[in-house]
């Protein structure tokens, strides 16, 4: 049985040892069955707090002496249903780096789906434009979120064909007002929330790349960015953390699963990235994604789970953070809002996370407050900053 070098494990040792021998920039993001701590039958379990607890380690202090934080989370992989512009812009990105024929076939016919999609639904309100919702029923726990929007696929200049096709200054109705993207990310941001960047497929590797996007929604919020999630969760350990730091990011919060949930690399507590070339601690802290609805719910891949399943799972991880008085990362993709039973599964969770009554923020806000409680813990042991 091999035995785990935690340090090693946050470093990132061990996932760069594992990365599939046939990785490109294209290949399919490498997920859970690639993990270390899945062959040893440890994803469920944040092994490496349960160690630093067990120890005589000083669980987490949180604001209110709330008990362990829930950080919410929204990619924003869509704005609109049934805009023409967007279908279009997207089967034709799909359509020129199509990986095989069959996509080239399934785009070109969608082209014509997409047409009389727009004209059987000319007259009806779009079902995404309801983002106002996302903030009410986070208002009405108590809750603030992180929204990871995609900065505009005219600043992308490699594209992949999972890119996202909205623009920031397509039309999208917030709360009942018309407006553009960039509009209602500034409002969103105005009452509270974060704005972080849901960058391109191809951004995981290249800084310059990277700062574009991020400049980009910079310049459509009027305000700073700081916090990032890869689309697709495509990140390469090896690489992707110097990026985000050349980029000036301060927090990530990519390392989760797209196809499980649990606790990539044995932790629900922050903790500072690594490079491993220079084998250095690198400045961006990372906020570990442990549970997301597309891993649980999506009937194609994944748990493929019902709601009351997938409910029992978010309990199991919830008391495994708890007890460890770590932080409970959620993903629920604001798109999915159609799917009822995503949505509901969304409204037990949270009602459920507020009588537990945890202490919930957004990525920048749980990363600011890490940082605080780090360094006052060093202080209080005389170890300086
Ligand atoms: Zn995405």
């Amino acid at each position: 049985m091999t035995t785990i070098n935690y340090q090693r494990l946050l470093e990132g040792h061990y996932e760069a040892e594992r990365f599939p021998k046939d990785f490109s920039p294209e290949r399919i993001v490498p997920d859970f069955a690639f993990n270390v701590l899945n062959t040893m039958g440890l994803l469920y379990r944040p092994v490496v707090d349960e160690h630093f607890v067990n120890n005589g380690g000083q669980k987490p202090v949180w604001p209110d002496g709330k008990a362990f934080a829930v950080c919410l989370t929204h990619d924003v992989d869509a704005v609109s249903l049934y805009s023409l512009k967007q279908s279009l812009r997207s089967r034709l990105t799909q359509l020129l780096n199509a990986e095989n024929a069959f996509q080239k076939v399934k785009n070109g016919v969608g082209i014509g789906i997409d047409l009389a999609n727009k004209v059987i639904h000319r007259n009806q309100k779009d079902p995404l434009h309801c983002y106002e919702r996302w903030l009410e029923v986070e208002k009405k726990v108590g809750a603030r979120s992180t929204f990871f929007f995609w900065p505009g696929l005219s600043t992308v200049t490699k594209r992949h064909h999972t890119d996202r096709a909205y623009e920031l200054y397509d039309p999208v109705v917030f709360d009942n007002q018309k407006c553009t993207v960039a509009e209602m990310i500034r409002e969103i941001n105005l009452s509270g929330w974060e704005i972080g960047l849901h960058p391109s497929w191809y951004s995981y590797n290249d800084v310059d790349e990277l700062k574009r996007q991020k400049e980009s929604l910079e310049k459509a919020l009027c305000n700073e960015v700081v916090s990032i999630r890869q689309h697709y969760l495509h990140y390469d350990i090896r690489i992707t953390p110097c990026v985000h730091t050349g980029a000036g990011f301060k927090y990530d919060s990519t390392l989760g699963f797209n196809d499980n949930v649990g606790f990539r690399f044995g932790t629900c507590y922050p903790w500072r990235l690594y490079d491993l070339k220079r084998e250095e601690d690198l400045p961006v802290i990372e906020i570990p994604l442990i549970v997301q609805d597309g891993a649980m719910l999506n009937p194609a891949k994944g748990l493929r789970l019902d709601e009351d399943t997938a409910f029992r799972y978010v309990i199991q991880m919830t008391e495994e953070v708890e007890k460890v008085g770590g932080v409970l990362t959620l993903l629920w993709h604001p798109n999915w809002i159609i799917i009822p039973h995503w949505w509901d599964l969304y409204l037990r969770t949270l009602e459920y996370l507020q009588h537990k009554n945890a202490w919930f923020c957004s990525v920048k806000e749980v990363g600011d407050w890490w940082k605080h409680f780090i360094l006052a813990f060093r202080q209080d042991k005389g170890l300086g900053e």
